[in-house]
């Protein structure tokens, strides 16, 4: 393994609640990388930040020196956790800078700003990988088996349902969240799941908002169908998949820590984990080893281009059809190029 004893010096970027209260204690579990850096734009953070994680002082940028940490050996990796639309723009600089980069989750709220992302860090011959903690999670891991395995038959149908009660502050800003208020930030959840259990991505989806609460449903190859739904109003956590021969379910879900499962066959038991530490972990020893990110930015990209699609589904009314095969070679033979992305409304 080429660096074995190497921990990964990891710099976090936007020092809010995520990186606070997840992000920087994850980094004190890890095994194969560690918090190296701040890049702040408050002042206060960075003193406190810098005694209490016992950084140096040339480990601490603001946005505007930022580029500088080129010439930092300690920083291998710049961790993005700034509002969605601002990711892009840090991505790139993380990328010049020559540092691998993990951004969070929606990767940006355009297809131009991923593309330019990918762009950037291929050029910069770094990886780039989208903060997904739930691919590292062992419940979440277990829908994916069961899914994917046919354990309990072939899955007809899903529901998923992420929700939190009053979200503030730049989340309700379509500027720096994205458009389709709550399915940026939790809508996606719904999304994944209903692909990763299914390994599928969908053909075409639907949806209608109601207030602050947004329904969707995901239409996928062979007429299976995920019926989701997120809320900015509404608590909810949960993702059930109907297969042939039985079901399985959790419950919640999707969240940082006690997540439960159980299934026609009978409960779920596995060790509750960190999952940011086991995500930053893995993200690092791929890096580590030469291997490709389990997590990379394609991935961040189709989701940003189905999210894109439901939001158009919402705004028009009508069935937005989906062309998985061609979202990474632009094509415009079924259809036209909406919003930058692949996707066609039905006549
Ligand atoms: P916060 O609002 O708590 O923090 C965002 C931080 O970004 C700020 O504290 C600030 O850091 C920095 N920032 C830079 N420019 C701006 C700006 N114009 N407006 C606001 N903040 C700015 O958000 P979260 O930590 O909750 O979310 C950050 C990202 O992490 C989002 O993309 C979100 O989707 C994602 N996230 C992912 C989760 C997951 O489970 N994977 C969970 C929660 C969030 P500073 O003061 O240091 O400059």
């Amino acid at each position: 393994m080429e660096k074995s004893n190497k921990k990964l010096g990891i710099a976090l970027l936007g020092l809010g609640k995520y990186a606070t209260e997840q992000l920087a204690p994850a980094l004190q579990q890890t095994n194969h990388c560690y918090l190296a850096a701040i890049v702040t734009g408050d002042d206060n953070k960075a003193k406190q930040w810098k005694e209490k994680y016992k950084l140096d002082e040339q480990c601490v940028y603001d946005y505007d020196n930022f580029d500088t940490i080129r010439a930092n050996p300690a920083v291998d990796i710049v961790y993005i956790v700034t509002p969605n639309a601002l990711h892009a723009d840090f991505v790139v600089r993380a990328a010049k800078a020559g540092k691998h980069v993990i951004c969070e989750k929606p990767m940006a709220t355009t297809l131009e700003d991923c593309d330019r992302m990918i762009e950037a860090c291929k050029n910069n011959g770094v990886t780039l990988s989208v903060g997904y903690r739930l691919h590292f999670e062992p419940y979440n891991q277990e829908m994916m088996r069961l899914g994917n395995t046919h354990k309990l038959g072939y899955v007809q149908q899903l529901i998923a349902r992420d929700g939190i009660e009053g979200a503030s502050g730049w989340r309700l800003d379509p500027l720096l969240a994205g458009k389709g208020g709550p399915l940026m930030d939790l809508g996606i959840y719904c999304m994944q799941a209903s692909n990763y259990v299914y390994n599928m991505s969908p053909i075409a989806v639907t949806a209608q908002q109601a207030g602050q609460t947004v329904s969707f449903q995901l239409e996928y190859p062979g007429g299976f169908t995920s019926d989701c739904c997120c809320s900015f109003s509404n608590k909810m956590n949960y993702l059930h998949a109907a297969a042939n021969n039985g079901w399985f379910e959790l419950k919640p879900a999707f969240g940082y820590a006690g997540i439960k499962g159980k299934t026609s066959i009978g409960e779920l038991h596995f060790d509750q984990v960190n999952q940011q530490a086991l995500e930053m972990d893995t993200i690092s020893k791929a890096i580590l080893l030469g291997e490709p990110t389990p997590v990379p930015g394609e991935m961040g990209r189709d989701d940003v281009v189905i999210l894109l699609a439901i939001n158009e589904a919402l705004e028009s009314g009508a069935r937005i059809l989906l062309h998985p095969a061609n979202r990474q070679s632009a094509t415009t033979e079924t259809g036209g190029v909406i919003n930058g992305a692949f996707f066609t409304v039905e006549e």
